[in-house]
């Protein structure tokens, strides 16, 4: 297994000082090499939290997920900041690229923490990113000089430049017209079926949901299976 998710629970503390409110009450889920899910579920029932326990951006109050067989709670120093720039790569639905970087430099960002000789040896690999993304003319533009659709895949692209087993994406066609959206529904495919990443997709959009193998619902804090 890739990943395994196992009674994983969470609680956030209310804004007004209260008492916490339970938002994970025990997800389970259990990821193949290369899989593709979706997950669905009304705005507030836990998606992004679920999707940030599992970059390791934040740690579950209980249970357990493992990804190749490592309790990712108990990663420390540089095996934790290895598995969020390597082992996963993220996807949001606002592209968060750097305003004054070029779209090369962008999508080389992950590799920073590396040091040079990780930069060096990443670029091939960004460019032909870029390449099959349709953007090998646009390497040396800005963000604000593309479209979203354009700054999106640039977003694919730097989520995909270390070459990482899991790819979390969070509504990424959110903020995208119909067309672009459905395009970077082929992106996201292409991307799997090229690298063979493993994808969990958070999303609203059903053309995007029905392309994975499996569909999950998160309904009263838990993951149900609906396709
Ligand atoms: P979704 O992505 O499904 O819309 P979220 O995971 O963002 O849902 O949020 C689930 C619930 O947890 C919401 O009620 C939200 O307000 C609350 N929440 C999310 N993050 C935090 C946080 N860091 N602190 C307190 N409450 C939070
Ligand atoms: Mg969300």
């Amino acid at each position: 297994m890739l990943l395994e998710v196992k009674d994983v629970r969470k609680s956030h503390s209310a804004p007004d000082g209260g008492a916490p409110v339970d938002i994970l009450k025990g997800v389970d889920l259990a990821l193949g090499a290369g899989e593709t899910v979706s997950i669905l579920g009304p705005s507030g029932s836990g998606k992004s939290t679920l999707l940030s326990l599992l970059g390791a951006l934040d740690s579950p109050d209980a249970g357990s997920i493992r990804v190749e067989g490592i309790e990712v709670s108990e990663l420390k120093g540089k095996a934790l900041s290895d598995y969020r720039n390597r082992t996963v790569g993220f996807i949001f639905q606002m592209h968060h690229l750097l305003p004054q970087c070029s779209v090369l430099e962008n999508v080389l960002t992950p590799a920073l923490a590396g040091g040079s000789k990780v930069v060096r040896s990443a670029e091939p690999r960004a460019r032909d990113l870029l390449d099959s993304l349709g953007l090998a003319h646009r390497l040396k533009h800005r963000p604000s000089e593309l479209s979203g659709g354009e700054r999106q895949r640039v977003a694919v692209a730097r989520a995909m430049v270390l070459n990482p087993r899991l790819l979390l994406a969070d509504e990424p066609t959110g903020a995208l017209d119909r067309g672009s959206a459905s395009n970077l529904s082929e992106v996201l495919l292409e991307m799997n079926r090229r690298y063979q990443v493993a994808m969990v997709v958070v999303t609203h959009a059903s053309e995007l949901a029905a392309r994975m193998q499996r569909s999950f619902e998160l309904r009263d804090g838990k993951l149900v299976q609906i396709s």
